[in-house]
This record gives C-alpha cells, sequence and structure tokens, in this order.
C-alpha cells in the first residue's frame, strides 16, 4: 500500500511537470517492476546425475534451506532395481519483501541401477509431461490461473573421479539438451586439486564439444556494457563446468562461521571463490541468469514441444478429415484437439488443401497420391 501511494504521489508529481514534451511513460519499468513484485516469482530446478554426488547437498547450500528433510536412503540391494523416481520440493522463500517460489525436481537414484540403459527416458518423459499439461492449459477455457510446472534448468552432476564424461553423462545430456537448459557441474570439487580442476573442466567442455551436446548459452553481453561486467561475463563462461562444492555444516574459519568442510588439513569453504565456482553458480542462477533460464525455456525449448505437438495434431486431423470424407461417413466422434489461435491460419490453409485435393483424386484415379507420407491420406490402410 505505501508503495502504491508513494507510486501514485510520483506519477502526480510528474504529470505537474512543465515540461511539454513529457508524456509520462517513463514509469513503465515501475509498473512493471511492480506488477512482478506483488505478483512473486516461480523458478523450477532440477538436478540430476548419479546418486551421492552431492546433489542434496548442493541444493540445500544453495538455498541455504532444508528441502530433503524426510529423505529415505535406499541400501545397496534395494538400488539393484532401482527405476528412475522423480521427486518435487516446493519452498517459499521471502527476501526483501520479493517472494520467490522454488521448485526442485530430484530424480533420486539416476544411474545407480545395474542396468543404466535408457534412465534418462523417465527424466525427459517429466520434462515433456510438464510441457503437456502446460499446453492443455494455455489451450484451454481458463488461461488466467495456470500453474507453470516447466522446468527452467537441469544441473547435470559429473563426478569428479573419471576422466571427463562417462557414456551415461553423454547418453543424457544429448536426451535431454533440446528439451531443458542444461548447465554441467563438476561435483564435490574439494576432491581434486586445483590443477585437476582446470584439467577436468577443460576435458569435459571439449567432450561436451565433441559429442555436439548443447547446454545453456549464457547470452552475450552487449557491446556497450563496460569493461568489468564484460569481464564477469567472460569468466562465468569460462567456468563451464562449474565446480562446486556443498556443505550442510557451518564451521569456524578465521574466526568466522562459515559453510564449509572440515579436514584434518585445514577447511574447505563453500561461498569461497578461491575454494570453489559455488558463487559463480549461485549468483548466475539467482541474480544474473534466472529470467534468461525462463525466457529460454519459454522461447526455444517449449515452443520447439509445441510447434511439434501442432504439427502431429494437424496431421492426425487432416488425416482422419480425408478418411471420414473417403468412407463417407456423415461427421466424427473423434476428439480434435484444440489448436491455440496464432497457427489457426496455417493449419486452416492446410486443412482446405488437402480437403480440396480428396474429391480431386477421388474423381481422377489416374492422379498420383501425395508424397508426404504423413499427410498423405494413401498411407493410411483404412483409408483405401
Ligand atoms: P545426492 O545423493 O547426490 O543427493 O548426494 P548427497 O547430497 O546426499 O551427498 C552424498 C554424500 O556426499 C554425503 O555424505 C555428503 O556429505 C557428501 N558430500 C556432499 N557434497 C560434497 C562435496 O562437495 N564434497 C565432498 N567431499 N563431499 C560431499
Amino acid at each position: 500500500r505505501s508503495t502504491s501511494s508513494r507510486f501514485r504521489r510520483l506519477f502526480l508529481l510528474l504529470s505537474q511537470d512543465q515540461d511539454k514534451d513529457y508524456v509520462g511513460f517513463a514509469t513503465l519499468p515501475n509498473q512493471v517492476h511492480r506488477k512482478s513484485v506483488k505478483k512473486g516469482f516461480d523458478f523450477t530446478l532440477m538436478v540430476a546425475g548419479e546418486s551421492g554426488l552431492g546433489k542434496s547437498t548442493l541444493v540445500n547450500s544453495l538455498f541455504l534451506t532444508d528441502l530433503y528433510k524426510d529423505r529415505k536412503l535406499l541400501n545397496a540391494e534395494e538400488r539393484i532395481t532401482q527405476t528412475v523416481e522423480i521427486t518435487k520440493h516446493t519452498v517459499d522463500i521471502e527476501e526483501k519483501g520479493v517472494k520467490l517460489k522454488l521448485t526442485i525436481v530430484d530424480t533420486p537414484g539416476f544411474g545407480d541401477a545395474v542396468n543404466n540403459t535408457e534412465c534418462w527416458k523417465s527424466v525427459a518423459d517429466y520434462i515433456d509431461q510438464q510441457f503437456e499439461q502446460y499446453f492443455r492449459d494455455e489451450s484451454g477455457l481458463n488461461r488466467k490461473n495456470i500453474q507453470d510446472n516447466r522446468v527452467h534448468c537441469c544441473l547435470y552432476f559429473i563426478s569428479p573421479f573419471g576422466h571427463g564424461l562417462r557414456p551415461l553423462d553423454v547418453e543424457f545430456m544429448k536426451a535431454l539438451h533440446e528439451k531443458v537448459n542444461i548447465v554441467p557441474i563438476l561435483a564435490k570439487a574439494d576432491t581434486l586439486t586445483p590443477t585437476e580442476v582446470k584439467k577436468k573442466k577443460f576435458k569435459i567442455r571439449e567432450e561436451i564439444q565433441q559429442y555436439g551436446i548443447k547446454i545453456y548459452q549464457f547470452p552475450d553481453c552487449d557491446s556497450d556494457e563496460d569493461e568489468d561486467f564484460k569481464q564477469q561475463d567472460q569468466e562465468l563462461k569460462d567456468s563451464i563446468p562449474f565446480a562446486v562444492i556443498g556443505s550442510n555444516t557451518v564451521v569456524e574459519a578465521k574466526g568466522k562461521r562459515v559453510r564449509g568442510r572440515l579436514y584434518p588439513w585445514g577447511i574447505v569453504e563453500v561461498e569461497n571463490s578461491a575454494h570453489c565456482d559455488f558463487v559463480k553458480l549461485r549468483n548466475m542462477l539467482v541474480r544474473t541468469h534466472m529470467q534468461d533460464l525462463k525466457d529460454v525455456t519459454r522461447e526455444t525449448h517449449y515452443e520447439n514441444y509445441r510447434a511439434h505437438c501442432i504439427q502431429s495434431m494437424t496431421r492426425m486431423v487432416v488425416k482422419e478429415r480425408n478418411r471420414n470424407k473417403l468412407t463417407r461417413e456423415s461427421g466424427t466422434d473423434f476428439p480434435i484437439p484444440v489448436i491455440p489461435s496464432t497457427t489457426d491460419t496455417e493449419t486452416e490453409k492446410l486443412i482446405r488443401e488437402k480437403d480440396e485435393e480428396v474429391p480431386r483424386r477421388h474423381s481422377d484415379p489416374t492422379l498420383e497420391p501425395h508424397s508426404d507420407p504423413g499427410l498423405d491420406p494413401g498411407a493410411d490402410p483404412e483409408a483405401s
């Protein structure tokens, strides 16, 4: 209420401004800001990778919460046949009046079982299901309060003990890179020396490129940004995969209480940038790139899913219409999916073209079938 009255006062002051050229839209950023703050923000983060790599510890360290209080750890025997089970935890965090609804999607047991073939499949299915739900809601009648569960980012944990990527890592990332923003993480960096971290990062980056894995690309910064900002941006890009350390305990280092790991030979501090990239990762996720991760999810990954869906729906509708015409059935009980309005013209055009084509073919048996197998009514066994 006080912000709103402050805003109104500011507006009044501006409207009394003597400058005739002043229209007042300079307050637009304030209006947008106010509205967003009121609504609150949401972010969905997925963590994936072999169990025991410190995923839960890192999430707790990142958001200073204990998201895994009720976690049940499986014993070795239970893990032999374990399937990938997906769990979701939601927390509401508030900082300086700004609310963030954070959802963590965990994939426990990933890579644990003896047979890990296609263990990425349930994760890919989960991401698709969220897109599907959103697509349904968006095409439905009540589009006002859609609950958006789309996954905005996937932190993929890579073991520090291997030589670069394992086949499972490659398989997983390749299966998911067109569905979600993948940010690779080099887990438990305190088990490596600084030289080893450097070498491993280089090897992993090289392999990511070699195998054609498309990880999340940080947007290029504008040429008019100041040098400091440009340098920070470059450092962030060069840090991939982020070498991180997680800890659920607070230890005393140089008279200060910090989140860290106490070893007989010393203390590793989670938030010390000389020890690991934890702060860089947290800043990237929370302070600098959260909105971009959401934008890329909406504009690229979801848009790909949506286009794919509409394409197959169009094919189904065209095929069904043709079948009905050819078998001279009146009406159809086929549940025609609701296609969002943006593609109406394109879809309608395609359907009209196909409609016109069918009677022509019927009357002229010498006409060659269409070359597109997906849209060809001749390819339908029931139609012929
Ligand atoms: P998750 O199964 O991937 O969720 O892994 P957990 O977070 O449960 O961690 C497994 C074990 O690794 C626990 O004993 C943690 O204390 C330990 N651990 C977590 N993070 C780190 C780390 O950064 N470095 C080291 N050395 N150990 C870690």
